[in-house]
């Protein structure tokens, strides 16, 4: 080849390298561009490439074939060359000379061959680079997938944008059951259809992409919110070619507005939030969309707190007992006291129902159950060394004791070494809603009434109370749940008229002390009356007191 020409070629070959090397501004047009001087320079009318995932693909013709340069003038095959890459893939390059041409000399064809070779090899390149994204993006049937998703929180993290966008996980509803109804082909194209309605709302400000079956996961700009949940609540889809098959889809949604400045370090953060809404919005009958509400995650940091806070508060004797009297409605006299907590905690004092529950989640509650009675036994003691008068204080036990085969022993340890008197001391249990719960509350209030302690139902009326619990175990006390109590203008033959008088008039016949818990006014007073119910517990008569306020109502 002349010089001249020589210097022609390595320009126009540094001109392809450039251009496919420039992957941002890279686009077929600039690679024929760039084939073209090339084609010109060697006589060559066209190239044509080929790209097949396998041998076997290229064997039934399953590729892609793109044509790089063609000037029109047709012509016949001159050179091919077939490479096979490391990941197996074929590709193939075909040039074409137009008849009556000069031939290509050696030289000339070592020259055409090398240009193959380096466009093949780029061609594979790229297109292994989108057989790669599609696998690893995209899931079988085509929808983008978890990997997209996150790929695109971790995007908008580093563009810091996380705080303009909404996330949301969502669940077809009642799919399976469409399916069914439709067909499976049908329902794929409805779930298709479905999807593509989201994709095209969001655009690019945004992703959804599928997590599995029907469940589904997007990220989209704040702005888009109304448009997106429109969609989410409920709409027609269609699923059929003339577009006249519709069927209505809806999704239970988890809603998380990013906040701005979230501490954001991987997609479980988010994914955690979404998630649990969307349970939420699963289990109820109402709310199909549920926002992800930072109050609840409060709640959570609350429910660790309380736990590491427990054993130490213990310690401290931030935990005290409050005495709420028990009063018998005719001689209006204190004949005794339920023990209740209250957690005095940093000039603050926390009620049960914000920790019980808590501490109920492990045995932290049997720890403070006993520290009650310690305390009540002390109270008691104290009273009857200075000869004050005493009464009967219960005390609650959470059937979180039940499994404790030495609870008897441990309670009576207590008692005994405060030396109190037995009849002194009432259990108050909850009741059991299991059957072999039922068989150990059975067995400890056996015990304690062979021991000659009082033991009482507590919250009787309300969960599933049943009749048995009453006939079958040697209880002392039936607290009537405050539910179970009529309303002050309540109808004497209403249901709930009817039962309490029938479950006081029960109590009694069984030789069982019978008390109505949450008496409030003096129309309920006239009504336990009526009913010879004589035992009431309620703010009427005092509300949980201090142990010296209520010790001084004792006292007169
Ligand atoms: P409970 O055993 O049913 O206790 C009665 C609850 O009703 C008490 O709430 C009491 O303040 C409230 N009450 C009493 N009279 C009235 C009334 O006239 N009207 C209304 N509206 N409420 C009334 P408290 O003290 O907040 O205790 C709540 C629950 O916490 C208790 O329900 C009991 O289940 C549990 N609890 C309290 N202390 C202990 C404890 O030391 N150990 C265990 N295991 N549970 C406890
Ligand atoms: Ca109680
Ligand atoms: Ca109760």
């Amino acid at each position: 080849m002349e010089n001249d020409k020589l210097m022609r070629y390595y320009a126009l070959l540094e001109r392809l390298t450039g251009t496919m090397a420039d992957s941002e501004h890279f686009t077929l047009d600039r690679l024929n561009d760039s084939l073209a001087g090339l084609c010109k320079l060697f006589r060559v009318s066209k190239g044509v490439t080929e790209f097949y995932k396998s041998a076997s693909h290229e064997k039934s013709g399953r590729g892609e074939i793109f044509v790089c340069y063609d000037s029109g003038e047709g012509g016949s095959e001159v050179m091919g060359r077939r490479i096979v890459t490391k990941s197996m893939a074929v590709t193939k390059c075909r040039v074409y000379m137009p008849t009556g041409v000069e031939p290509l000399n050696d030289e000339e064809r070592e020259k055409v061959d090398l240009i193959m070779k380096t466009v093949l090899s780029f061609v594979g390149n790229i297109k292994l680079q989108k057989i790669v994204e599609r696998l690893t993006f995209y899931d079988d049937s085509g929808y983008r997938n978890m990997r997209s998703f996150m790929r695109y929180l971790e995007l908008l993290n580093e563009k810091k944008q996380l705080g303009t966008h909404t996330a949301a996980y969502f669940n077809l509803r009642h799919f399976s059951q469409i399916n069914q109804e439709i067909g499976r082909n049908a329902g794929d194209m409805v779930m298709r259809n479905y999807f593509t309605m989201l994709e095209e709302v969001i655009g690019d400000e945004g992703i959804v992409c599928r997590v599995g079956g029907d469940n589904f996961v997007a990220i989209f700009d704040d702005g888009l919110l109304i448009d997106v949940l429109e969609i989410l609540k409920g709409v027609p889809v269609t699923y059929d070619a003339g577009n006249s098959k519709r069927v209505t889809i809806s999704a239970s949604t988890g809603v998380f507005r990013i906040p701005d400045g979230f501490a954001y370090e991987d997609p479980g953060d988010i994914m955690d939030k979404i998630v649990a809404s969307t349970k939420t919005a699963k289990n109820s009958d109402s709310e199909s969309i549920v926002f992800f509400d930072s109050k609840t995650e409060a709640g959570k940091e609350k429910l660790a707190n309380i736990r590491t806070l427990f054993p130490q508060a213990l310690a401290n004797g931030e935990f005290k007992v409050y005495y709420q009297p028990k009063t018998d409605i005719q001689s209006e006299e204190i004949i005794g006291a339920e023990a209740l907590c209250r957690w005095e905690h940093e000039g603050e004092v926390i009620m049960p129902a914000d920790f019980i529950p808590i501490l109920e989640q492990s045995s932290d509650i049997c720890k403070l159950d006993f520290f009650m009675l310690e305390r009540v036994c002390q109270d008691i003691r104290r009273r009857i060394d200075a000869d004050k008068p005493v009464v009967r204080i219960s005390v609650n036990l959470s059937r979180k004791h039940m499994l404790d085969a030495d609870l008897t022993e441990h309670i009576i340890e207590i008692v005994d070494r405060n030396r109190i008197p037995h009849n002194l001391i009432e259990i108050e249990l909850n009741e059991s809603t299991t059957d072999v719960e039922f068989k150990e509350v059975k067995r400890v209030v056996g015990e304690l009434q062979q021991d000659g302690i009082c033991t009482s139902v507590d919250d009787f009326g309300i969960g599933q109370s049943s009749l048995n619990l009453i006939r079958e175990i040697p209880w002392s006390v039936l607290k009537l749940d405050r539910s179970l109590l009529p309303a002050d203008e309540e109808n004497p033959h209403s249901t709930r008229s009817v039962m309490f008088k029938y479950l006081v008039a029960m109590a009694k016949e069984l030789g069982l002390e019978c008390i109505a818990e949450g008496v409030e006014t003096e129309n309920q007073v006239q009504m336990l009356r009526n009913n010879n119910c004589s035992l009431a517990q309620g703010y009427y008569f005092g509300k949980p007191l201090p142990s010296e306020e209520f010790e001084k109502k004792l006292d007169e």
